[in-house]
């Protein structure tokens, strides 16, 4: 038996949240450790928005003009179109900076900004990063958590003595499954298949003048709305599509043919060379964790909260938590204030997660609203809404609606999405709204 090693905090995960606590813990010369199982980084952008927030926290830290510097510098612009080649409907606007703050927002892959975390943690005086080791185990007594972390090679065990454990593992998280907190709200919206491929887009000019589209296409091989994003690198790109997968299922429905397929159909120019690199299957979620502390471990990041992607707040509300939990944990492992100071951590962050879970649920279904009233009748998707009709009045005397969910023609009966439609109980957003705009 080896013994224990002390740190004063021991963070699971070695995604953005995590990372960005452990350098936050750095400048308060706070010493502790990170686990992350995997090998390395993640090697795919996922997220790309840096919000001004977390722009401002990066500053502190002295790092807001490096991740500046490691934007691709393309649109922030949305357009929506009948096909990348084709005809264009609307495109939104860049947001201006009004100067109100000392940072602007900024896009880099989410992938980059892990990178860069990373060699700057490397140089860090009070931070031991431990890649390809995984969070076990941990139990608590009244003054000190016991962690056990596997060396995913070896596969040997190491014992921790730390005065706090921070979840900042992931959608899935383990820590938060093993202190009981479970999660409040939608789990499963729908599953989305992330895409990557790479094709040479410079015969296509809107290629070059927007960020992101929203394919709204009548082509019977696409889901009504699909979109494809810029991966940040020249000639890389990301297609999403909506769909609905067997339970338990985490592969994509559709062979490599078919995707390719599909991709040129965004395109709408089926004589591009188009490569698959990559596929990632994840769940559309809003959940936020009904609790964010037991005794000494918290949660952080996806681990605490998961909301759809739409505006980018997913990664930016958990680089905001390590942000408030970094310097509440200094001050009181420095004794500058009680353990009370801890527990504002969740009376201040969940709110703010309900609020971005909830209002990026909300324009998730404007999004589903826009498309599936005008467009469902015509798609042969493998997938989701199909339309709304009314039912009945609510107490409030607005118009209630029925939702079905379609796979092809067929309507699915007693879908999760279904309920999840209903349990909102209001008046669609978005009627009359014209498709494209900023959602
Ligand atoms: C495929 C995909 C695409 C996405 N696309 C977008 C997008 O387009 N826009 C957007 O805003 N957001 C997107 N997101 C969400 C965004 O990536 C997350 O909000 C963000 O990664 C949250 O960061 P995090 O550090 O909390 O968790 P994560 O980035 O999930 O990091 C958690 C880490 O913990 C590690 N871990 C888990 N369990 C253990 C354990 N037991 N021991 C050790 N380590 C462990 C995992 O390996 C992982 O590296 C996407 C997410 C996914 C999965």
């Amino acid at each position: 038996m080896t013994t224990p090693r002390r740190v004063k905090v021991l963070i699971v995960g070695g995604g953005p949240v995590a990372l960005l606590l452990a350098l936050l813990l750095n400048r308060f010369r706070v010493e502790c450790v990170l686990v992350e199982r995997n090998p390395t980084t993640h090697e795919h952008p996922r997220a790309r928005l840096i919000n001004a927030r977390s722009m401002e926290i990066l500053r502190v830290l002295g790092l807001d003009e490096t991740i500046r510097s490691l934007s691709p510098g393309y649109s922030e612009a949305w357009a929506s179109v009948e096909s990348i080649a084709g005809g264009e409907i609307a495109r939104t606007r860049p947001e201006p900076d009004a100067g109100q703050g000392p940072s602007w927002k900024c896009f880099v892959g989410q992938d980059d900004l892990e990178r860069a975390l990373v060699a700057v943690l490397s140089q860090a005086q009070h931070v031991q990063m431990l890649f390809a080791t995984e969070f076990v185990s941990y139990e608590e007594s009244p003054d000190e958590v016991s962690v056990t972390t596997r060396d995913c090679g070896s596969g040997a065990e190491t014992t921790w003595q730390a005065d706090y454990l921070v979840g900042a593992d992931g959608a899935g998280s383990t820590v938060r499954a093993q202190c009981g907190i479970t999660l409040e709200g939608s789990a499963a919206i729908a599953s989305v298949v992330s895409e990557y491929w790479s094709a040479d887009l410079s015969s296509l000019p809107v290629s070059r003048d927007a960020g992101g589209f929203f394919v709204l296409s009548k082509d019977p091989v696409l889901p009504p709305i699909s979109s494809v994003l810029r991966d940040g690198r020249d000639g890389l790109w990301m297609s999403m599509f909506t769909t609905v997968l067997a339970p338990g299922s985490k592969s994509r429905p559709w062979d490599d043919e078919h995707v390719l397929e599909m991709i040129r159909a965004q395109l709408g120019d089926p004589t591009l060379g188009v490569e698959l690199r990559e596929n990632e299957t994840w769940q559309l979620s809003s959940q936020v964790a009904a609790r964010y502390r037991v005794g000494r471990v918290f949660l952080a990041g996806d681990a605490a909260h998961r909301m759809p992607p739409t505006g980018g707040f997913g990664m930016n509300t958990g680089l905001q938590d390590a942000h408030n939990l970094a310097w509440k944990l200094n001050a009181v492992l420095r004794g500058w204030a009680g353990p009370a100071l801890l527990d504002t951590y969740e009376s201040e962050r969940r709110p703010i997660a309900q609020s971005n879970a909830e209002s990026r649920k909300l324009l998730g279904v404007r999004k589903f609203f826009l498309v599936f009233r005008r467009r469902s009748s015509h798609s042969q998707a493998p997938c989701i809404l199909d339309t709304w009709e009314p039912t009945g009045r609510t107490k409030s005397g607005t118009e209630r609606s029925a939702f079905h969910v379609m796979v092809g023609q067929s309507r699915i009966e007693n879908h999760p999405l279904q309920d999840w439609m209903l349990s909102l109980q209001r008046e669609p957003l978005g009627k009359g709204s014209a498709i494209g705009e900023q959602i």
